[in-house]
């Protein structure tokens, strides 16, 4: 053993761990300025980066993003932008979506966050702060033009939009709103929510305007305003729904076989047998499981490839591995540690999605802690901070 030469960290992680996830930050860049090539005139393009940037790491990727030219980030969670904030210059801005949580508001303004304001309460939370502290404090205001989850609802706009004065001591920095269906380019949703945003855009004061997701940006001209505020998409995640998918993929996922067995016709395999071999079987076990994030919706249904051939993921996903049939490919393909493609460029994360019923944002999202994760690309991301 202790004549064997040592390994640099990095490599010794991947021959140590079970998978490797690899993240394209250059694909994220070439995603981000694709589309900020889309925004119409004058609009800009922000980055959502909150839940841990969808998953791939909310440091890595602000801080390619930010080298690239992005100057505004969203977060969910005010903790996500505390983390966050230092990584950032002075020249970004960071909101925080979830807006002001009741004894937060303090933390925001030392953390240099921008809080979105949800509500009339929130709003006069941060001016009664604003007053305390003798300055203007930034804020976003966020309007419901029909989503029904976060935002300030028409009752209380219209309250707010009868007295300005209520904004005294807020930096309006950017009003914003959220679509339903962006998705679905013909959905009603769409012109409705877009015309309820201009009516309540006409009531306040001028500010920068962002109404656009992803799949928004994808909606034409009059979805972009002054902000394209795209997350997924950023990812690798098809914005419009049965339309071809603009973007380049960014992930690549690849786990190793941890044990090869040949079972004869009539073996079940896993738990519950909810696969019973057909034919005589050669059965890969994988290092993924749902605790990895391989959902367990894709028990019986799901799929791996190998040089390019598909293998069906038979049998139950269990916490930490999965079982694949290797039948057809040549003898003596695989062997032990010899690695399979869960997502590539290929297996998107929209098919994995669809096979498991649900949609890529939560195939991206449910990516676990377990995997050894490798950045590639951040030295073709321009100038670094
Ligand atoms: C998550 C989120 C986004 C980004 O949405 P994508 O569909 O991932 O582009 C934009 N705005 C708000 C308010 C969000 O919650």
């Amino acid at each position: 053993m202790h004549d064997r030469p040592a390994l640099p960290a990095a490599s010794r992680a991947q021959v140590n761990a079970g998978a490797w996830l690899d993240v394209d930050l250059a694909a994220i860049v070439h995603n981000w300025r694709l589309l900020k090539q889309q925004a119409h005139g004058r609009a800009d393009c922000a980055a959502v980066v909150k839940a841990d940037a969808y998953g791939l790491g909310a440091a890595p990727v602000t801080t390619a993003l930010y080298a690239a030219g992005c100057r505004r980030f969203f977060v969910a969670h005010l903790d996500e932008g505390i983390t966050l904030r230092p990584l950032l210059p002075a020249d970004a801005t960071l909101f925080v979506m979830h807006g002001l949580l009741p004894g937060s508001e303090l933390e925001a303004v030392t953390h240099d966050l921008v809080p979105v304001l949800n509500s009339l309460a929130q709003v006069r939370a941060w001016t009664t702060l604003a007053r305390g502290l003798g300055r203007r404090l930034p804020a976003a205001l966020q309007m419901d033009t029909g989503m029904a989850r976060l935002g300030m609802p028409a009752d209380e706009f219209n309250r707010l939009a009868a007295d300005l004065h209520q904004l005294d001591g807020v930096d309006l920095q950017l009003v914003m709103s959220h679509l339903v269906s962006a998705e679905q380019a013909e959905a009603p949703t769409n012109a409705q929510q877009l015309q309820r945003f201009a009516a309540a855009r006409a009531r306040l004061p001028a500010a920068p305007a962002s109404l656009a997701n992803s799949s928004g940006v994808w909606l034409g001209a009059a979805y972009h305003h002054d902000l394209l505020r795209p997350g997924a998409a950023l990812y690798g995640v098809a914005p419009m729904a049965g339309r071809p998918n603009p973007m380049r993929p960014v992930v690549r996922l690849r786990s190793k076989v941890l044990q090869l067995r040949h079972i004869a016709a009539g073996t079940g395999v896993g738990y519950g047998h909810a696969w019973t071999a057909q034919r005589p079987t050669l059965i890969a076990t994988l290092a993924t499981g749902y605790a990895d994030g391989w959902l367990r919706s894709l028990s019986n249904r799901g799929a791996v490839r190998f040089n390019g051939q598909v293998l069906p993921l038979v049998g139950k996903v269990s916490m930490d591995t999965i079982t694949v049939d290797a039948t057809d490919l040549p003898p003596d393909a695989l062997q032990e540690g010899s690695l399979l493609d869960l997502l590539d460029e290929q297996l998107t994360v929209d098919e994995v999605a669809a096979a498991a019923g649900t949609i890529g944002y939560e195939v991206l999202t449910s990516l676990g802690s377990r995997y050894a994760r490798r950045y590639l690309g951040a030295e073709a991301c321009t100038h670094s901070l």
